[in-house]
């Protein structure tokens, strides 16, 4: 039996890391909510135990490397399933942009599973599994808008959700690697954004609020290493976003819009400037 999982990309509207834990790991106090750019995940059940992963991509390591194969052999030991699986990702979240794609198919490959192989696993068991693959998978096991803390294994659902929204994003031609930006964080000279007011804006359904809040403590450090993402900032704002601000270790960056109209203005413009640009909606 095949099913098919939407594994949706996320931004953060905010990202906040307070400190570094023991073991080298950041505590977060991020908003992440989920975007309609998306992989999608084909998952095949199969009698003998092998897990097999295809994508549509050539780049993508397809061994123990893939966060999608991690996460189905992480699933498969802990519950002692004596079937395997083929996993085909059809890939249109870009890799190493800070919107969580490798995340999101691992995610769907534990939905998928759950399913297929009859574990009868809730999602909070599913997302505490999924943090042994990374620290967004949590997140993605459920793709609502969420406030997310400690290593991410922390993920409350917000009622009321981001409401419908309109997002222009922008990824500068470079690849970020997040463990390399997570190390170089010096906590003695971050900025944190408010993450408080951020959640009030969803909350009360403020978009000037959220707007205004919306940040990221790693900006800083990602641009530092990658001009290019201040760049794409100031090109954002140029051509008519109140703010930008970059998702998760980027380089992507986002603006958000409550008006159609509007994200489409900024999307034509910058998409002159920079060749990975898209216009979304908000799930
Ligand atoms: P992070 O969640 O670490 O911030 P990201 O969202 O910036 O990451 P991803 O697209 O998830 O970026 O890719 C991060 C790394 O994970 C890349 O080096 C990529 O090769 C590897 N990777 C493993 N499996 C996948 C997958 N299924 N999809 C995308 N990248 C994957």
């Amino acid at each position: 039996m095949k099913v098919i999982e939407k594994a949706a990309a996320k931004i953060n509207l905010g990202l906040d890391t307070p400190f570094r834990h023991p073991d080298g790991m950041p505590e977060w106090n991020m908003v992440m909510t989920s975007i309609d750019l998306a992989d999608y995940v084909a998952v095949t059940d199969r009698p003998e135990t092998t897990i097999e992963v295809l994508s549509n991509t050539g780049f993508l390591p397809n061994d123990h490397r893939n966060l999608a194969y991690q996460a189905a052999v992480l699933l498969q030991t802990t519950y002692h399933v004596n079937r395997g699986a083929l996993i085909e990702i059809d890939k249109h979240i870009p890799v190493a942009a800070g919107l969580g794609g490798g995340s999101s198919d691992a995610a769907a490959v534990l939905r998928a599973l759950n399913h297929l192989w009859h574990l009868g696993l809730s999602l909070a068991e599913l997302a505490r599994l999924g943090l042994k693959v990374d620290s967004d998978v949590p997140y993605c096991v459920y793709g609502k808008t969420a406030h997310v803390t400690g290593r991410g294994e922390n993920v409350a659902v917000l009622n009321p959700p981001l409401k419908p929204s309109w997002l222009v994003l922008a990824k500068p031609h470079v690849s970020v690697s997040t463990p390399n930006i997570l190390r170089q964080i010096d906590y003695a000279t971050l900025a944190h954004p408010n993450i408080d007011q951020v959640l009030e804006g969803v909350a009360q359904d403020d978009f000037a609020l959220l707007d205004k809040h919306m940040g990221n403590a790693l900006e800083k450090v990602s641009m530092t290493r990658y001009p290019e993402i201040h760049q794409i900032k100031e090109r954002m704002r140029h051509y008519g976003a109140d703010h930008a601000v970059m998702s998760g270790t980027g380089p992507t960056v986002f603006a958000l819009f409550r008006q159609q109209s509007r994200a489409h203005r900024v999307y034509n413009s910058i998409r002159g400037f920079c060749s990975e640009a898209y216009l979304v909606r908000s799930l």
